[in-house]
């Protein structure tokens, strides 16, 4: 079998003109600009590169974005006033700080500290217990944008056994628990560095999501044939960027599979956009004394 390889930055560019028509709207109908503000603290290259596509990104939809820089010598206070300075300010209604931080920063305390009104990386406690009820507000970017992969491919869930590798705050436990929400129905296996015979599980998978951190980590006889492989790993090895999967192998099996560059990548910063535009809408609802609900927001 050869797999049909998932289009991740067509099915990025459809959500992004989706995102760009809703700002339009909202500015036509409301006068409010959405706008995310991104923290960068410290000179970290990739960081650097990652809030530069966002803050693009933003601006080819029509969010303003603004950057607020912190030298890496930054002491918590600091950034903690920031922060605090972006949560009071009205016009601002996302703020990104962007990970990971200089060492000796607490990201925890510091992501605590954001209003999670404008937590548009959706990693507020707030915003997990929200999504772990089946409520969600913002949902973390990089598995929101795999459910919207799944969705447009017109994968099924309902009663499929998905597994998924890694169980990190930002990418594994929220993928989990979207495939498990009701609505969703998958019946879902996590699995992390302690599970035991992992290739065994993984071969059950009808979705199997990848998120690990180690180049190649799935093999091809890890994949269920006709299975859909969705492959969130972002390894840059020597100048090449490679995906936790191995991907000449496993799409030699899978019916459906993610490519790295291409797949999940192009999804999380559409997903932020979709949040950062939420979360404009909550507060021109709000404005409007139309008694925001952010729940019941369309996307
Ligand atoms: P992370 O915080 O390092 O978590 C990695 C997870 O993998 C942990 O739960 C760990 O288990 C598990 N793991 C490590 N070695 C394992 C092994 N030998 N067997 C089974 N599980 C193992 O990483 P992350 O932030 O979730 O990111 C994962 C990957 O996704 C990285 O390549 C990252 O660059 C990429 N990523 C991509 C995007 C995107 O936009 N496409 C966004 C975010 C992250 P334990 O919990 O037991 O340690």
């Amino acid at each position: 079998m050869t797999a049909t390889v998932i289009d991740g930055k067509r099915i990025a560019a459809e959500a992004r003109a989706e995102h760009a028509a809703g700002a339009r709207r909202l500015v036509a109908d409301t006068g409010v600009v959405p706008h995310l503000a991104a923290v960068l603290v410290g000179d970290d290259p990739a960081s650097a590169v990652y809030v530069r596509n966002k803050r693009l990104a933003c601006e080819q939809c029509g969010i303003r974005s603004t950057l607020h820089r912190l030298p890496a010598t930054a002491l918590q206070h600091e950034l903690l006033a920031l922060v605090a300075r972006l949560n009071a300010d009205p016009d601002v209604h996302g703020i990104l700080v962007q990970l990971p931080l200089p060492q000796g920063l607490d990201a925890t305390r510091i992501l605590d500290a954001i209003d999670p009104s404008r937590d548009v990386d959706g990693f507020h406690p707030e915003n997990v217990g929200l999504l772990s009820q089946g409520r969600p507000r913002f949902v973390p970017c990089t598995p929101a944008g795999v459910m919207r992969l799944l969705q447009a491919t017109g994968v099924q869930t309902a009663g499929r056994h998905a597994v998924v590798i890694g169980r990190s705050d930002i990418v594994g436990k929220p993928m989990a628990m979207l495939l498990a929400q009701k609505g969703v129905d998958a019946t879902v296996t996590l699995c992390h560095s302690r599970t035991r015979d992992i290739a065994a599980v993984a071969r059950q998978a009808d979705i199997l999501v990848a998120a690990v951190g180690l180049p190649g980590f799935v093999q091809g006889d890890w994949v269920k044939p006709g299975g859909v492989v969705i492959d969130v790993g972002i390894n840059r090895v020597g100048d090449r960027l490679l995906g936790d999967v191995d991907f000449a192998a496993a799409s030699a099996v899978a019916g459906a599979i993610t490519p790295v560059p291409g797949g999940v990548g192009p999804m999380t910063i559409a997903m932020l956009l979709g949040n950062t535009l939420r979360a404009a809408r909550a507060v021109a609802s709000a404005r409007a004394g139309a008694g925001a609900s952010l729940e019941a927001s369309p996307s």
